[in-house]
């Protein structure tokens, strides 16, 4: 799947139609998520029928288009199960029981309910929610209307905190014709810098955050200053969720040109698998885990392994730091020890370096018949 995204430009009344619209979607949503906590054995199907139901139920419901109506259901069932897979595979901790959302912010058509004109310029939504023409506005080098209404398999319209976007997701494979260069590379990402790999060079963390950070506290402090439920709270709130967004997209940025960059320039790629979400946990690492976007990376650094058709190896976590990558002994380290020295073979090394090579090591055990270490297949769901 391709994603296209534009900005969309409409009027107050189009903007306020996409938000009763985006109310629907969470209205079907919640009501789905009910139905399956009051009755016993509700199946993904059973919430499909019951979008019927509620249609009749609730006109205002009906205005929404009837695949975006599923597609609302859809989005029940997907808490739901992914409820049900944390619950069968003993995930540690929360299994995530679904709530019921208060602030959707998107809604998705599928094949219907849309029309994009030939120019590629406009987009119509031509269900009852009043939402109509659009305008599209975005890079000129993207031409949604380059292919056929058949490949677009569907349509999300999202508010941002900047405004209103409609990302088309378009069935085509893009091909990449990988050059080959010789290259097998084991990475460690890092809290000091962005990734060590097994040869010693690194990537310095951009650090967006910690940048906008005292932008963003003195909006905070702004916005707590203001009078609840005023309107200049709303303003400052606004202001706020902008800068939060700006900061996510220079993250977002960072991460794939660098994946970009890694990938392109290697055959094979390791990388330790890591539990983010436990490491978050840990609180005087949380903001720098967060700034540094290692999930981000890492789905960034498979999307482009799959693209390029090249081997990106997620190995165990264990001992990759504690190892000697040149003799195998164990050198027992605290986090806070940044060289790895090791007395048996006299090796010293940089910390991540070491774990770096350690990584690669793996990762080229695994391959030629080892244990640990698993070859990433999973298409990556953008
Ligand atoms: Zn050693």
């Amino acid at each position: 799947m391709l994603i296209f995204e534009y900005k969309l430009d409409g009027s107050k009344a189009q903007y306020t139609a996409i938000d009763e619209a985006i109310r629907i979607v969470q209205f079907i949503r919640n009501k789905c998520l009910r139905l399956w906590m009051d009755a016993r054995g509700i199946s993904k199907n059973d919430l499909q029928c019951y979008c019927a139901v509620l249609a009749k139920d609730y006109l205002f419901a009906t205005r929404l288009n009837s695949q975006a109506r599923q597609a609302s259901a859809d989005r029940a069932w997907f808490a739901i199960s992914r409820f049900y897979d944390n619950c069968k595979n003993h995930k540690p901790g929360k299994k995530g029981y679904p709530r019921f959302q208060h602030d959707n912010r998107s809604i998705e058509y599928k094949q219907t309910g849309w029309k994009l004109e030939p120019d590629g310029k406009h987009i119509t939504l031509t269900d009852g929610c009043g939402i109509e023409r659009l305008r599209l506005m975005g890079n000129k080098k993207q031409h949604i209307a380059a292919f056929p209404t058949k490949q677009i398999k569907r349509v999300r319209i999202v508010h941002r905190a900047d405004g209103y976007y409609a990302q088309f997701a378009v069935q085509a494979e893009r091909k990449v014709e990988h050059v080959s260069t010789g290259n097998v590379v084991g990475i460690d990402v890092g809290l000091k810098v962005y990734y060590t790999d097994s040869e010693g060079s690194t990537v310095e963390n951009p650090r967006h955050y910690r940048k906008a950070e005292k932008k963003l506290k003195r909006l905070h402090r702004a916005v707590s200053r203001k009078q609840k439920k005023s309107s200049n709270r709303k303003k400052a709130r606004k202001h706020l969720a902008r800068a939060y967004l700006k900061v996510q997209r220079q993250r977002e940025d960072f991460a794939r040109k660098t994946a970009s960059t890694l990938i392109s320039s290697h055959d094979l790629i390791a990388y330790e698998h890591l539990q983010i979400r436990n490491m978050v946990r840990n609180h005087h690492l949380a903001k720098s885990i967060h700034d540094a976007g290692w999930g981000t990376f890492l789905r960034w650094v498979r999307h482009y392994g799959l693209l390029h058709d090249i081997p990106v190896i997620a190995v165990p976590p264990q001992f990759t730091s504690q190892k000697c990558s040149a003799c195998g002994a164990m050198v027992k380290k605290s986090l806070s020890v940044r060289t790895h020295i090791c007395l048996g073979c006299g090796v010293v090394l940089d910390r991540d370096h070491n774990a770096a090579k350690n990584i690669l090591q793996e990762a080229l055990s695994s391959i030629r018949g080892g244990t640990g270490g698993h070859l990433e297949t999973d298409r990556l769901a953008l």
